[in-house]
């Protein structure tokens, strides 16, 4: 099978949290949290386009100088999405530094940053290095569903879960893809043609299988019927690959309103990213920080039908023990505690 998306983690386990996803195709990449990132290469640096920060808690948000710093001097645009607050975030951070000397740089950077609020806003503002940063103010959209970002191939939705302040946890989605094999389409005596973008759009419309499809024959098929149901020709000629499923949840409390809306964000995800910040032995601390524990991370992972769990942001407190934490949550995962 194809895959569109390569995921890793930025940092070890004990150090800030990140998931930086190769989107291989695209020659660019999404950047899940904006911690310390300096293990990333710089022609991995220079590949983000997208950037989703969960909220500005310095190992969630430090690395915007890092970020910054790698981009001058390119012409080049990067998109960040973060809670309420991020363009002032942003303004400020950007505002801490002497602009003077842009104009001798071959080509500028433009962040456009979008703020996403819990009743379903979504601000955006611009800084641009030809205008030395100074911040430009967008539009203000209200979103559907949680997505902030949606392509022709894939889509990024948010929930805004509860840290003591808000945190957005993330999914990104790529869509099924239809491939249609020309070797069997000619193998079928029908000729490569438009008729296939309809026959396309009559599936992803979830037309029923008996649905006449127009189809063009090749030369020599007089006679042959004008049309063909459309489970005939789904069943000879093409294949679906399912778009695959990532999700990213970190610094929440295991409160029935965030379990509610991890699982429904992480439904079915092939991987799940999520925070395992105490042993479950340490419940109350990690109640009291608003944090998840192992089991809890497992369970919530369970919850969501997540076909893997990746465990991520453990407490330095637990240096040494890292199998430990992923053992925890693995356990409460495959239900076997
Ligand atoms: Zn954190």
């Amino acid at each position: 099978m194809t895959r569109h998306f390569d995921p890793s983690l930025v940092n070890d386990p004990f150090d800030d949290p990140g998931v930086y996803i190769d989107l291989v195709f695209e020659r660019r990449a999404l950047l899940f949290d904006l911690g310390d990132v300096a293990r990333l290469a710089p022609r991995k640096l220079l590949r983000i386009s997208d950037v989703f920060v969960s909220h500005r808690h310095m190992d969630h948000f430090a690395g915007f100088d890092q970020l910054l710093r790698r981009f001058l001097g390119r012409e080049k645009m990067v998109r960040l999405y973060g809670p309420s607050g991020t363009i002032d975030a942003v303004e400020g951070k950007l505002s801490a530094y002497t602009w003077n000397l842009l104009d001798g740089y071959g080509g500028s950077p433009v962040f456009r940053i979008t703020e996403v609020d819990p009743t379903g806003r979504q601000t955006t503002g611009e800084f641009s290095g030809r205008r030395r940063f100074l911040r430009s103010e967008g539009m203000t959209v209200q979103y559907n569903d949680g997505v902030i970002l949606r392509e022709a191939g894939l889509q990024v939705r948010a929930a805004t879960l509860d840290h003591g302040v808000d945190v957005l946890a993330f999914a990104l989605e790529e869509r099924a893809q239809i491939n249609v094999w020309r070797n069997k389409v000619e193998a079928m005596g029908l000729a490569v043609g438009p008729w296939l973008r309809e026959f396309k759009e009559a599936i992803l419309r979830g037309a029923s299988d008996e649905v006449p499809i127009e189809v063009i024959w090749a030369d020599g098929q007089r006679g042959a019927p004008a049309v063909l149901p459309l489970g005939q020709l789904k069943q000879e000629i093409m294949q679906v690959t399912a778009g695959r499923k990532i999700s990213y949840v970190v610094d929440c409390a295991f409160t029935n309103a965030n379990i509610e809306k991890i699982v429904r964000l992480a439904q079915g995800a092939d991987i799940l990213f999520i925070e395992a910040m105490f042993l479950h032995a340490d419940a109350l601390v990690a109640e009291k920080r608003r944090h998840l524990t192992a089991r809890q991370a497992g369970t919530l992972a369970r919850f969501a039908s997540a076909k893997r769990l990746v465990t991520l942001h453990y407490s330095p407190r637990y240096k040494g023990q890292g199998p430990r934490l992923a053992r925890g949550a693995q356990e409460a995962f495959l239900d076997r505690l």
